[in-house]
């Protein structure tokens, strides 16, 4: 195996800039500042008693790419750093971390509380695949800790969170939920992607694994399908194994491009924080909206719990055309900045209408109970100007009115 590299660049205290320009970097083996791209599926192994040493091992990072790979190995110890974690594995998609974080651990017989607002995907995995392997899962209204208190059966083993999450960006209380679990042995899990490591730490107010969909701001440029899991190194042992077997393995390649999108992740996601405040801010002054849902602003029902355990508000905020439906698709159709696209967390904004787009299926009764009314947009903040995002929503904004 080749010499670790000298240890260098530990800038585990350092502010949050230097730690994503630096994070991971003293795991190179190599000198070459630049990650090396171990594009190999498997290693040469100099003996078969090392190949019996690493064959027995959790995570080798030299004996086959699907158990483990230098330059994954160099993107987990970046992502473990970022979000306080002692360990990570990174997976093929945010899905795959979802499926993998979710499912450790998990057997028939066992229960999931989970909230209500998350991810379409996340809510299919509790209400589609567990129950087909006898796992139970209750949703609960996620705003609230109490009512996730009141959904635990003996049997529950995991408690999942998303915060802030879709439609209208509704804030769980992480520390709360944590202590919950702690209370009764319960493993708790988060979705930090919409906040980004920079913004919230679900780990250091006690949650015991966070998930992420690094395909959207870790990697932060819209070219990477990627997801990670970050926990306890007893916990990743035990979804490394998950992973092993179930395969969805990140090429070294993608590891690579999040590798270079996690050093300006800092920077990026302060930008974004500032376009979705000023948007917001222009928005809930604006005649055709009725409503805006960011949790930066105080007016949001999560405003003082984001206060507390979120150190920025994020770059994704939702509001409500008082036009409906057809002043959505209008809205959305003649944005010129900004660009009608699904997924978030991107340099460039994003704009899509649940009503029209991902959610035309549900009908309206049951889409308006889970907070998607006709009106609605979602928004993520990308790192331009934020005057030219103004300006094109202003431009937008009449001609949805107008017609
Ligand atoms: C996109 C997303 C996912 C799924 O990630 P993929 O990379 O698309 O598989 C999970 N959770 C949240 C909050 C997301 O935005």
């Amino acid at each position: 195996m080749p010499r670790r590299a000298a240890r260098r660049n530990d800038a585990g205290t350092a502010g949050e800039s230097t730690r994503c320009v630096h994070a991971g970097s003293r795991h190179s083996r190599s000198a070459a500042l630049s990650p090396p791209i171990y594009q190999t599926a498997t290693f040469r192994l100099p003996n078969a008693a090392t190949g019996a040493r690493f064959c027995d091992a959790v995570a080798p990072a030299e004996l086959y790419t699907r158990w483990g790979n230098p330059t994954l190995k160099q993107l987990e110890a970046a992502l473990a750093e970022l979000e306080g974690g002692e360990a990570a594995l990174v997976t093929a998609s945010g899905m795959a971390a979802a499926s993998i974080a979710i499912l450790t651990g998990l057997k028939k017989g066992d229960h999931v509380v989970g909230g209500s607002a998350a991810y379409a995907g996340t809510l299919e995995i509790e209400t589609e695949l567990l129950p087909r392997f006898g796992v139970e899962a209750s949703l609960v209204e996620n705003t609230d800790v109490e009512s996730y208190r009141r959904a635990i059966r003996p049997n529950t083993k995991l408690i999942l969170v998303e915060t802030p999450a879709n439609p209208t960006l509704s804030v769980t209380d992480l520390a709360g939920v944590a202590r919950l679990g702690r209370q009764h042995g319960i493993r708790t899990v988060a979705d930090n992607t919409f906040a980004t490591p920079i913004n919230q730490n679900p780990l250091r107010l006690g949650i015991d694994a966070v998930f992420h969909s690094a395909t959207k701001a870790l990697s932060g440029h819209s070219d990477v399908s990627a997801g990670a899991v970050v926990g306890s190194r007893r916990f990743i042992r035990e979804a490394w194994y998950t992973l092993k077997l179930l395969g969805p393995v990140l090429n070294p390649f993608d590891a690579w491009l999040v590798m270079r999108g996690l050093r300006t992740l800092a920077l990026r996601a302060r930008r974004q924080n500032e376009n979705a405040q000023a948007v917001a801010r222009f928005l809930s002054r604006h005649p055709a909206v009725s409503r805006v849902h960011y949790p930066g602003l105080p007016s949001h029902p999560g405003h003082r719990v984001a206060r507390r355990q979120m150190s920025g508000f994020g770059g994704l905020l939702s509001f409500d055309l008082k036009g409906g439906l057809k002043a959505g698709v209008r809205l959305v159709e003649s944005l010129k900045v900004i660009t009608l696209a699904v997924s978030l967390g991107g340099v460039e904004t994003l704009v899509q209408h649940p009503a029209s787009m991902s959610h035309t299926m549900i009908p309206k009764k049951a889409r308006e109970e889970t907070g998607i009314t006709d009106g609605l947009i979602r928004f993520s903040c990308g790192i331009e100007d934020a005057g030219d995002l103004i300006a094109d929503l202003d431009q937008g904004l009449r001609k949805a009115a107008r017609r």
